[in-house]
């Protein structure tokens, strides 16, 4: 059966640099390989305190270089490979989290592990027995792609970080469960904030209707207007289910 397991659902500078949500990735389980999406600051304690085993982990996928989505790749990637002494995992991250002034996976770490590989938009990759796709690329600051899960048949989409635009819907169609990355609460005014509302996220669900929708990755807006509040209301108005993910909120599919 699969598992996943939110670490954290924190989104934007103040919930997460205050701690008022925690910040770790999301945690995936299917057969025996798991993997991490999204390792922002503290990944590694909530593992720890979770006794989650860095070590069993097979990979690490990072939608996009910001620090709350990747902040712990180095120190997974050093615990997971026992520092080096065992050449394992895999890490999948946009190209400019490698080259660049965004690079993100230290140079003297990459070695130890087993592959790299670059998420690029609609593509299709493996690890174990889970595969996964990308999304068009999304409307963010940085080079940022949602991930469609394909766990023993289940398909769990991620839409992570992004503006809401008309291109966006197409890449997460069939999708059984929905995560939405929901940083705001009404649109932000600057054109500069890239991120998903509440309008935005009803208009997404009528439109895909999912079997079910959680909701994460709160901003101060969010959690001012009660997450749960907001998902039953979002419930109500488009007949999908919706929960607001918890920190340590598990699902099992
Ligand atoms: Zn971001």
């Amino acid at each position: 059966m699969a598992f996943i397991k939110f670490l954290g659902t924190a989104g934007a500078r103040y919930v997460v640099a205050r701690q008022l949500r925690a910040s770790g990735g999301v945690y995936i389980e299917d057969q025996g390989t798991r993997l991490i999406l999204d390792p922002g600051p503290g990944t590694l304690v909530y593992m720890a305190r979770e006794k989650l085993r860095v070590e069993k982990l097979s990979g690490l996928v990072i939608s996009h270089v910001h620090l709350d989505h990747a902040a712990d790749l180095n120190v997974l990637v050093d615990a997971l490979t026992e520092g080096g002494l065992k050449k394992r995992g895999r890490v999948f991250l946009p190209r400019e989290g490698l080259y660049g002034e965004n690079a993100v996976l230290l140079p003297y770490l990459r070695p130890y592990l087993e592959d790299i590989e670059i998420l690029g938009p609609q593509k299709t990759y493996q690890v174990g027995s889970i595969s996964f796709r990308t999304s068009v690329r999304h409307h963010h600051p940085v080079e940022t792609y949602g991930v469609i899960f394909d766990l023993s048949g289940v398909r769990v989409g991620f839409m992570v970080d992004t503006l809401y635009f008309p291109g966006l819907l197409s890449s997460y169609e069939g999708c059984d469960f929905l995560v939405l990355n929901v940083v705001r609460y009404k649109p932000h005014p600057s054109p500069q904030v890239q991120h998903l509302c509440v309008a935005h996220v009803k208009e997404i669900l009528e439109r895909l209707k999912p079997r079910q929708a959680i909701l994460t990755h709160f901003g101060m807006t969010m959690i001012r207007a009660h997450p749960k509040q907001v998902a039953q209301r979002l419930a109500r108005e488009t007949g999908v289910p919706v929960v607001a993910a918890w920190d340590g909120m598990e699902l099992e599919l």
